[in-house]
């Protein structure tokens, strides 16, 4: 009979087993559920939980693994529900309790490295040639501040490319970004891999909501419909993602206060000042430029950064094909309306753009 099986677990049609899968060489495991459908057809790999304290995608994954019913599905789907335990247990911010490593930096990982790179090697070896695809599930750390956005791998064939972006587009995301590295993170190793991957970013600041989370089950949901393995039709929101090109990913040339000049979401000439960097006597050690016009996709929010590590990133677009990108809320004008910096309800149930439509088979 055909069953699912990673490591140690296994699930036969139309069961969804629940357990965790041992690291190997660790003394742990991580929270894994396996959904294998009624019918035949294709295996999604979800994850949560690569970067520890990025939540919207950790409960997203663990609300998706509760909520899919192997009755709906054919095919099969694995979910992570959260990779980077020990990070998560000790709370750091997104670096890896034992050896402080970013995990989505150390694919495809070793045996006998550190526990980042065990972690790696277990899911490149065990999930990864179970996967015909994968959504990767992040969101901003505590000290991120970014716009909703999925990126979709390019460093694969022109076949894995193209089904990983047509899957990124149906987020209902503000911006799409193409990543053109093939090692490092969970889903460009998996794109280099022959497995179409993306990696969605909603939330900020670690924060999560459950209207944030319920965006990202809904737009999982979408993905698994179109891919044929949900039952139901995929429905596409409005206008598809912007696409950014390039994106150029800043990191800090010096250790210091950071002082951001813009939000996530802001756009700006090139040449306009996108943040400083001060000593603890408030005298300027450094300040940054942008090098092209463009929009803030992410940056450091926090009054702590450090040399080497992410500053800010922004990418810019092609106002012909892509249109003009809108700042502030297009019903009430309000800045602070766009991009899910605010999550109240009542206030964001006019803006449209981000406004979450329930689909009948959501629940
Ligand atoms: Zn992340």
């Amino acid at each position: 009979m055909r069953t699912l099986r990673v490591a140690d677990l296994e699930a036969k049609p139309g069961e969804k087993v629940s357990g965790f899968v041992h690291i190997i060489g660790a003394e742990f495991g991580i929270p894994v559920t396996l959904i294998c459908g009624e019918k035949e057809g294709e295996t999604v790999l979800i994850s949560g939980g690569v970067h520890n304290a990025e939540y919207v995608g950790i409960q997203a994954a663990m609300q998706l693994a509760d909520e899919l019913d192997p009755k709906k599905i054919a095919g099969n789907i694995i979910v992570i529900r959260l990779m980077n335990r020990t990070g998560f247990e000790h709370r750091t911010m997104s670096l890896t309790y034992e050896d402080g490593k970013n995990l989505n930096r150390v694919f495809p990982g070793n045996p006998n490295g550190t526990l980042s790179d065990r972690i790696a090697y277990t899911v490149v070896t065990e999930f990864f040639p179970k996967a015909d695809y994968y959504v990767d599930l992040h969101c901003g750390d505590g000290f991120e501040g970014l716009v909703s956005y999925v990126y979709c791998t390019g460093a694969a064939t022109p076949e894995v490319a193209a089904k990983s972006r047509e899957m990124a587009e149906i987020a209902h995301v503000d911006y799409l970004v193409t990543s053109m590295c093939g090692t490092g993170g969970a889903y460009n190793y998996a794109g280099s891999m022959g497995i179409p991957s993306i990696l969605l970013e909603r939330g900020h600041s670690s924060r999560w909501c459950e209207d944030l989370v319920a965006e990202d089950v809904h737009d999982v949901k979408n993905i698994l419909r179109h891919l044929r393995i949900l039952r139901g039709k995929s429905h596409i929101h409005g206008k598809p993602p912007i696409e950014v090109s390039p994106v150029i990913y800043e990191d800090a040339p010096v250790s210091g206060c950071w002082y951001p000049a813009k939000q996530p979401g802001e756009t700006f000439k090139e040449g306009e000042v996108l943040g400083r960097i001060c000593d603890y006597f408030g005298r300027e050690l450094f300040v940054y430029r942008a090098q092209m016009g463009g929009i803030i996709l992410y940056q450091t929010i926090s009054l702590c950064i450090m040399k080497d590590t992410p500053m800010v990133s922004y990418g810019t677009w092609d106002e012909d094909t892509q249109g003009k990108i809108e700042v502030g809320c297009e019903v009430c004008g309000n800045e602070k309306h766009k991009h899910g910096h605010h999550h109240h309800k009542s206030e964001e149930k006019h803006h449209k753009r981000h406004e979450y439509h329930k689909h009948p088979e959501d629940k």
